[in-house]
Order: structure tokens, then C-alpha cells, then sequence
């Protein structure tokens, strides 16, 4: 099978999976009243990548035309490529879409680019499960989330004891065929509208505990596992009137594992703390933040335009705090799209001939753009101001009196026509002020772990690539000429 399009997309997820949304067990997601147009503009996006098939989609090793997002790059030129087919379809969802099956095909691409961390420690099963796995996804381009985090009810007790040890995901039996996992993760994106959960390391585990180091891929339907969604907030509106809640909602689910027995051709790490603890420390970073930040700055760029448009269609073209808010939105994008070409600029081969991004810039941008993407609703709301809810439905338009009205009071300066008004305002409020706008700022700011927790990690791995001799070579340097006005010696010209 090749490249799917959005019509087999929907028909795979037909397969008797666990879903709860609202207090209702739904057994078919895709006859699911609520999930109906975020599971459209799921199709979509399938649909998108033919639409775009010269950026999107390529022939791989065997002849079949895959998506570029399993493409694992062993040069500048395939990261250039990458970049073109990833920025693509992040123009499909505008970067509203966090979770779109290219994050996850990314990521196992980046695996299977590093294939001497996963076969370390006596994985080699392991290892070559990962490799057929992701070759597997490629083939039949399957929609992959991942959950990588378990739930820690009490902060004051460290992530892996204690009650938080308790519900930890771990594997508690092995069968000929299969291991069996048991607890819980939080937050998977996408959990009920993906064929498969991948689960792999995060945080580094105790050395102690290797039942909780472990690393697989499930289908969705595997009895046992339950699939808890918050609230959906797509609604059921004309896209005019909601361009993202009526298509956009990539449903968070909490995952449930309750005794599931996974096929060991599906386990990449059974039980093997080594292996967890070191196949994110190389690479991990460089690779998916690539995908992660492309879709990044389109979604500044795709804010930045709207703003500007707000500003044009009600007359502040002129008004310098709206001008100052303005350039300070383009500069988030700009500071974005030029980190992103110093990664890119400053790939290299970092083993097993995989070319990944320089991770320098990515580190800073992790716990940064965060703030810069909660920055830029605020401006967005400060900039729209009232008008962000005086905004005729496309519906209101139909009825001749009261269109009439309506492009008379409602129209927008410079002769905006009422509707032109309407959808702008409608489209920057869905972004940033509806339900499913305030459940993506909550994406921003956490998707990549906390800004506090990335910080640190910033800190880190600034002590670990840098030689920091900066002070005491300007101490020396200090003491050396003061020393000899000291002395009185005349100041002597520097050999040059
Ligand atoms: C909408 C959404 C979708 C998500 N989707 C997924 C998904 O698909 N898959 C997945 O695996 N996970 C997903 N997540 C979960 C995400 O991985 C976690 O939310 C993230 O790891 C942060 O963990 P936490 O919520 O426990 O916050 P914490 O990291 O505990 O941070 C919460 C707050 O605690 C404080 N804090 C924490 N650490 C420090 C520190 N070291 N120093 C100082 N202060 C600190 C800060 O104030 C911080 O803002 C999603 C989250 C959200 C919100």
C-alpha cells in the first residue's frame, strides 16, 4: 500500500477501539456525531499530501510513493527536502495542527537513522523490530501518536516513586509472544483518531526499575487499552464561521492500559534501562524539532498576516502601539524561521550517516517559543479588540434585511465588505479565543514539556558543548595590565 488518501484513512479507523467522549462509550468513531468534521479534517490532510504530491510525497527504496515524513536523511540536501514536503503540510492545518502524522513518522525515521544507540545494551531484537516497524508505517501510512509521560499525581514526590510509581506504565508479564503492559500515560494527541500508539522513553528511568523501560507500538484497538477523551470542542459550524474548530480538533485522549499484551515483534525495548536512557540523548532534539518548528513558524507567519490584516481592515495602519505589537509579532516568526536555517545550516552527519540539525538553536527555541506563541494571541486579542465578537455568522449573510444591516454597521474600513470583516475576525477569534484556540495555547505551552523543566535542560547542555573560559581569561587579561600600571611601565604596543 502506498500513500493513503483521506477515504481509506477514515476506513481504517473503523476497527472496534475503545473510545470514551462525554461520558459515552463510542464504538465506531467515525459514525460518532461529535468527531465528524475533525475527523474530515483528518481526511483532509491524507487527501492533502496527493494534492501536493511533488512537495509531499516520494518514491522510496522500493519503488512506492511514501510521505516525505518517513524519509530518513542522509544528506543537506534530503533535510532541504524534507523541509519543503514538512512546510507543505503544516500549510494545511496553518500550524494550528500540532499533531498531524508527520510529527510521530519523523521521530521514527530519527530512530531508525540511529540504529547502533537501539541495538546497544543486547537490543538487537529490539532494535530490528524498530527498523521493520518503521518501515511498516511508511508502507502502509499509518497515523501514529505517542504518549510519553506518566501521570504524576503528587509533585512533591519524585516522578518515579511512590504514588507515581504506582500507575507508571510498566511491563508486568511475558507470554511466548507478547509482553504485558499495565498503567497509564497521559495526554496522546490524536489518541482516537490514530491507527497506533507509539510509547517510547522520555524522562531517563532509575536503573533500578526496568519494568517501566520499556518501548512499543500498539494499535488502538488492542483489547485492554481505553482510550479517555476530554471534551471534544470541534463544532459543528460552517468553516467560515469556525475555520478550525470545524475541522481542527486533534482530540487529546488519557490512555488506560489494563493488562494489554503487545506482540514482541512490536516491542523496540523491553525492560533494558541502558537502551531508554540513551536513544534520546543523541539526535532526538535535532530531528523532530525540525517538524516541530516549521509548523511553528507557519503558524507565527499565518498570526503575523492576520494581525496585520486586523490592523488594515480597522483603520490603525497608523497607530504606533498597534505598528510596535505588529513588528513584535514578525520578530517571534523571523527569530523563529532564522534559528530554524542555523540548525539546518549547521546539520551534519551525527552516526550512521544520518544528517540531523544542528540541536543548539532547537535547545533555545524549546522553552522560548512557548512564550512567543502565547504573546502572539495576546496581541492578536489586543489588536482585534471588541470586533473579535462582533461577527456576524456566514448564516446572518443569507437573510436579505438583515445584510443589508449587517454591511452597513459591520463593514470593515477602506470599503472591507461586511463578510470579508466577519470571516477575518471569526478566524482570528477561533484561534486564539474559542475552546479549541484556549486547548492549543495549552499544546503550546506544554507539548515539549514545560518552558522551567526545558530551561534547565538549556542550562545543561550549555555546560556540556561549551568551553565557558570567558571570565577568568578577562580576569587574567585585567590583572596582567594592571599589574604593569602598577609598575609604571608605559603602556606598550600590542604585537599584532
Ligand atoms: C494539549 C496538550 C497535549 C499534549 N499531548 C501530548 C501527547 O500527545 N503525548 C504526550 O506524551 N504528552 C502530551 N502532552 C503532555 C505533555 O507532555 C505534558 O503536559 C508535559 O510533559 C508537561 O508536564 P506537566 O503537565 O506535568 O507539567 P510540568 O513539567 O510539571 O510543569 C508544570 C509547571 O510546573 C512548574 N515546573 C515544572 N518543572 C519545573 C522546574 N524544573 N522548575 C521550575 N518549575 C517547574 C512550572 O510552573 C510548569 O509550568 C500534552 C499536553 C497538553 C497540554
Amino acid at each position: 500500500m502506498a500513500a493513503r488518501t483521506g477515504r481509506q484513512y477514515l476506513e481504517g479507523l473503523r476497527d472496534g477501539r475503545a473510545v470514551w467522549v462525554n461520558g459515552e462509550a463510542v464504538r465506531d468513531v467515525t459514525t460518532c456525531t461529535a468527531f465528524r468534521g475533525s475527523l474530515a479534517g483528518m481526511a483532509g490532510y491524507f487527501d492533502w499530501q496527493h494534492r501536493h504530491a511533488d512537495d509531499c510525497l516520494m518514491v522510496d527504496g522500493n519503488g512506492g510513493v511514501t510521505g516525505i515524513s518517513h524519509l530518513i536523511p542522509t544528506s543537506r540536501d534530503d533535510l532541504e527536502r524534507r523541509h519543503r514536503g514538512l512546510g507543505k503540510l503544516a500549510r494545511y492545518g496553518v500550524g494550528m495542527l500540532g499533531r498531524t502524522p508527520d510529527y510521530v513518522n519523523v521521530t521514527f525515521a530519527g530512530f531508525a537513522g540511529q540504529p547502533s544507540l537501539w541495538r546497544a545494551a543486547g537490543n538487537q531484537e529490539g532494535h530490528d523490530n524498530l527498523l521493520a516497524f518503521q518501515r511498516e508505517i511508511a508502507e502502509k501510512d499509518l497515523a501514529l501518536t505517542h504518549t510519553i509521560v506518566h501521570p504524576i499525581v503528587d509533585k512533591r514526590v519524585p516522578d518515579y516513586a511512590g504514588v507515581n510509581l504506582e500507575l507508571a506504565l510498566r511491563k508486568v508479564d511475558e507470554t511466548a509472544d507478547a509482553i504485558v503492559v499495565h498503567g497509564a500515560r497521559i495526554l496522546a494527541t490524536l489518541g482516537p483518531f490514530a491507527d497506533e500508539l507509539a510509547v517510547y522513553p522520555a524522562h531517563p528511568v532509575p536503573a533500578d526499575q526496568p519494568e517501566i523501560a520499556i518501548a512499543f507500538s500498539v494499535p488502538m484497538s488492542a483489547p485492554g487499552l481505553r482510550i479517555l477523551c476530554r471534551d471534544h470542542y470541534g463544532t459543528d459550524r460552517d468553516a467560515f464561521d469556525a475555520p478550525f474548530s470545524s475541522r481542527f480538533d486533534e482530540q487529546d485522549a488519557f490512555m488506560v492500559f489494563d493488562h494489554v499484551e503487545i506482540p514482541k515483534s512490536r516491542v523496540f525495548c523491553d525492560a533494558n534501562p541502558e537502551v531508554f536512557n540513551t536513544v534520546m540523548q543523541r539526535g532526538w532534539t535535532g530531528n523532530i524539532m525540525q517538524q516541530t518548528v516549521i509548523r511553528a513558524l507557519t503558524k507565527l507567519e499565518f498570526a503575523y498576516e492576520l494581525a496585520s490584516r486586523i490592523a488594515d481592515v480597522t483603520g490603525q495602519q497608523k497607530r504606533g502601539e498597534t505598528n510596535q505589537m505588529l513588528g513584535e509579532l514578525w520578530s517571534y516568526a523571523e527569530l523563529t524561521r532564522s534559528a530554524l536555517k542555523a540548525a539546518e545550516d549547521g546539520a551534519f552527519d551525527y552516526g550512521d550517516g544520518t544528517w540531523i540539525c544542528d540541536e543548539r538553536p532547537f535547545i533555545a527555541l524549546r522553552p522560548t517559543l512557548p512564550g512567543w506563541m502565547v504573546r502572539a494571541n495576546d496581541i492578536l486579542k489586543t489588536v482585534g479588540s471588541h470586533n473579535l465578537l462582533a461577527t456576524p455568522a456566514r448564516a446572518d449573510f443569507d437573510d436579505p434585511d438583515l445584510e443589508e444591516l449587517l454591511d452597513h454597521y459591520l463593514r470593515g474600513a477602506d470599503d472591507a465588505s461586511a463578510q470579508e470583516r466577519a470571516r477575518l475576525f471569526r478566524t482570528a477569534w477561533d484561534m486564539v479565543g474559542s475552546a479549541l484556540g484556549g486547548r492549543v495555547e495549552l499544546y503550546e505551552r506544554f507539548y515539549l514539556a514545560s518552558a522551567p523543566r526545558n530551561y534547565a535542560l538549556a542550562h545543561l547542555m550549555a555546560q556540556r558543548l561549551g568551553t565557558w573560559s570567558a571570565v577568568p581569561e578577562f580576569w587574567k587579561a585585567t590583572d596582567a595590565i594592571m599589574a604593569r600600571y602598577r609598575r609604571g611601565d608605559r603602556p606598550e604596543r600590542e604585537a599584532t
